[in-house]
């Protein structure tokens, strides 16, 4: 049998496993019909309603997909041919949700702002004035340049002009503040991968009340079977077969997030902030600096640095792979100049930066970077 060897795994998800979710992987199998399975849901959906922060009657479940499941899911289940949407796009998680609305068929309208640079909520603002939008989308934050979007203003000024709003919640709910009620958001989606560090495979959704209602009041069909909310809906509060969902994937969600939920949501965001201030403060001992210039705009779960001159990116990489240490670069423009270091879940951890530094140690052949991570972090935590 192939084994595996552990990897430090500072990737902008996947991420370590979480151990309760590793060791619930090996549980026993059950049918999806089985009434033990249908506890482990209905507790999953439970502790999905206050990750979210959702209204009493809000829906939430597991989608058996990744993160992008979730995010065509809510454009499947809120747009019809025609209706328009607003698309707020600064990397290319912003771009998928245009590309998935148009393949819809939906008429869209897309808010830009350059690679690195949040989205103005002036621009939103210009083209809310401009026309009425059935649904407005915003990713929170957004993993290809390690940008937080003002996600919680473009969704209260998307309510005052009376538009549904979704917010890609993968990096960030379970790691930061996320509320869906008090922001005014009616879609929600994660992967199982990114902050709750689960195995990939489950997107876990949150549909408001008001977002029901607009899928019960659309004219055509949803055109994805998978993902209609009413079949949704059958199986995960009626217990009537839809389709054959992955257990092994339940348990393990249901662990992660248990886990993430004791711990607490304030400690975790916390965690995050210390950690990646730390790996901020001692990259830049040796000439790294933060790709997102204004620090109010920067995603504290992705963390994105420029790499000094000279630093080679993929010879670089390609050697701390070799001490088992997995980092990201760029994408598209950015390829080639920035490293992106995940701060999610389980990788938001001194213990893991300890590795990732004693290996960039080796590699760059220079010493203080775990003398500096640990400085700051004693500064932080203090
Ligand atoms: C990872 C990610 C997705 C897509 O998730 P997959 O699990 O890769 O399908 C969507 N949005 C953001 C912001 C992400 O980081």
């Amino acid at each position: 049998m192939t084994q595996y060897l552990e990897q430090v795994l500072l990737t902008p998800g996947p991420t370590p496993i979480e151990p309760h979710a590793q060791k619930a992987l090996g549980f026993a199998m059950r049918g999806h019909m089985d009434p033990e399975v249908f506890a482990v849901n209905a507790r999953v959906q439970a502790n999905l309603r206050t990750l979210y922060g959702t209204d009493a009657n809000a829906f939430t479940c597991l989608l058996a997909g990744t993160g992008s499941l979730g995010m065509e899911a809510g454009f499947a289940n809120l747009l019809e041919p025609q209706d328009k949407v607003l698309i707020c796009a600064n990397g290319s998680f912003g771009y998928r949700m245009a590309e998935m609305s148009e393949r819809l068929g939906a008429n869209v309208t897309v808010v830009k702002a350059p690679i690195g640079q949040a989205i103005q909520l002036e621009d939103v603002k210009t083209a809310l004035e401009a026309d009425a939008f059935k649904l407005v989308a915003v990713v929170h934050g957004e993993t290809s340049t390690g940008v937080l979007n003002p996600a919680i203003e473009v969704a209260q000024l998307a309510k005052s002009y009376g538009s549904l709003v979704t917010v890609d919640a993968v990096t960030t709910a379970g790691m930061m503040p996320y509320h869906m009620t008090e922001w005014g958001i009616d879609y929600a989606y994660t992967g199982s991968q990114k902050c709750l560090s689960a195995p990939p495979g489950v997107a876990p959704v949150a549909f408001s009340s008001s977002a029901i209602k607009a899928v019960e009041n659309r004219t055509s069909k949803v055109p994805l079977w998978y993902a209609d909310l009413e079949g949704l809906q059958a199986y995960w509060d009626r217990r009537e077969y839809h389709h054959t969902v992955p257990v092994q994937l339940h348990y393990a969600l249901d662990a992660a997030l248990t886990a993430a939920l004791e711990e607490g949501l304030p400690t975790r965001a916390k965690r995050v902030q210390e950690v990646g201030g730390a790996a901020l403060a001692a990259l830049e001992t040796i000439g790294f600096t933060a790709f997102v210039e204004r620090p109010e705009h920067r995603l504290p779960t992705v963390l994105a640095v420029r790499l000094p001159e000279y630093i080679q990116d993929v010879p670089v990489r390609s050697s701390l792979r070799e001490h088992n240490v997995i980092i990201t670069g760029g994408l598209g423009e950015t390829a080639g100049k920035i490293w992106r270091l995940g701060l999610m879940g389980e990788s938001a951890r001194p213990a893991i930066y300890h590795k990732f530094f004693a290996a960039l140690e080796k590699v760059l052949n220079v010493k203080g970077l775990i003398t500096a991570f640990d400085q700051q972090l004693g500064v932080s935590t203090r």
